[in-house]
């Protein structure tokens, strides 16, 4: 009887402990189930990051590990995205997230701009582009002083929508052409840009391009800064360096406030050379300094060319920038005038042909 009693008892505590055994496993196996399952989301959502990424940087890879866009591709994730609506729009992030940096950069073959509207399809009328997911950090006005450089203009249309977009910018590019066939006058269709676009749209910052001029690194942000900026500091054709300290040539941006600080640029140059040192002369006499990228992020190629017909040196620009102070306030925005003689609006530019008169000489 007492055997049989301590039998039960050994029993009864066997099948606890194998009980107590059997519920460790099932917690511990569903313990683990429901963490694989966690796990396949992180793993799906981990696969469609991924996937986002290779289709942003859906770029062919140079012989240096530089890149070039070959198809359109979706500017943004956030593009794909559902579009959030007006009021909960925020500024976008400063730098965009979206930037690539180095960009291989070539000439050889060429450019149609058929491909160029089907490869940037979020552009609107006139060259016009603006995030759709968050406020663009500024309104860009791009001004191209422009005459007889179609095939320039196109190489800059198919490397520079692309950039601007991943530079996440609410801009429009003018295309300022001198009509006529009357000396070549630079700074002049600069003015003229300005003073365009902003009948257009409320730009808070322009930037102003040569045609020819094509950023290698799309860190180079084309907006404007707390000082003038000089945007093409690192320059093929100078070597990669700048030719000298006060050089202000090819793509320079000023916000609104800067440009109007100096009464805008000088109308009076007429011929190549002389207008940009003018344009320094003005901004350091006003207590500006130069806001500048490294020379790394401000690499940029120029094609190459033959010097245009009627844009000649002029042999009066000494002169003139040795006179900068005393006629910056009489020569500048406030005294431009010019007549618009046409205007097509693309979907990749604005261009406006424009009679800026002659030289008086
Ligand atoms: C001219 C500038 C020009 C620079 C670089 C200077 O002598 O005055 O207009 O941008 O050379 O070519």
């Amino acid at each position: 009887m007492r055997d049989s009693n301590v039998n039960f008892s050994f029993l009864h505590r066997t099948c606890t402990l194998v009980v107590l055994l059997c519920f460790l496993h099932i917690s511990v196996t569903v313990f683990y189930y429901v963490r694989s399952i966690d796990f396949k989301q992180t793993f799906l959502q981990h696969q469609q990051i991924q996937q986002d990424q290779r289709k942003l940087t859906a770029y062919v890879h140079g012989s240096e590990g530089e890149t070039k866009p070959t198809t359109n591709f979706p500017l943004s994730r956030h593009h794909n995205a559902t579009e959030k609506s007006l009021e909960n729009l925020e500024k976008c992030p400063d730098p965009s997230p979206i930037l690539v940096g180095p960009l291989r950069i070539e000439f050889s073959s060429p450019v149609s701009l058929e491909n160029v509207r089907k490869e940037n399809p979020e552009l609107r009328m006139g060259g016009r582009y603006k995030p759709k997911d968050c406020i663009a950090l500024q309104k860009v006005a791009i001004i191209i002083p422009f005459r007889n450089r179609d095939e320039h203009l196109k190489f800059w249309l198919y490397y520079l929508h692309p950039i601007l977009q991943r530079q996440q910018l609410d801009y429009g590019v003018y295309v300022i052409n001198q009509g006529g066939d009357e000396t070549f006058n630079r700074a002049k269709l600069l003015n003229v840009g300005y003073a365009e676009a902003l009948k257009e749209y409320d730009y808070e910052c322009f930037v102003f391009s040569d045609v020819d001029l094509i950023p290698m690194d799309d860190r180079n942000t084309y907006k404007c800064f707390s000082q003038p900026r000089h945007l093409s500091v690192s320059m093929d054709k100078f070597g990669f360096r700048l030719p000298y300290n006060q050089y202000f040539g090819g793509v320079s941006s000023m916000s609104k406030e800067q440009f109007l600080k100096i009464n805008g640029f000088p109308n009076n140059y007429w011929g190549w050379g002389g207008e940009d040192d003018d344009i320094y002369n003005r901004l350091s006499s006003k207590g500006m300094s130069i806001s500048r990228p490294s020379a790394v992020i401000g690499k940029c190629r120029m094609i190459r060319h033959e010097r245009d017909k009627q844009n000649e040196p002029n042999p009066q620009r000494f002169d003139r920038i040795a006179h900068t102070r005393d006629t910056m306030h009489k020569d500048g925005i406030n005294s431009l005038q010019y007549k618009v003689v046409n205007v097509e609006r693309d979907q990749l530019f604005t261009k406006i042909t424009v009679d800026v008169g002659k030289s008086p000489n």
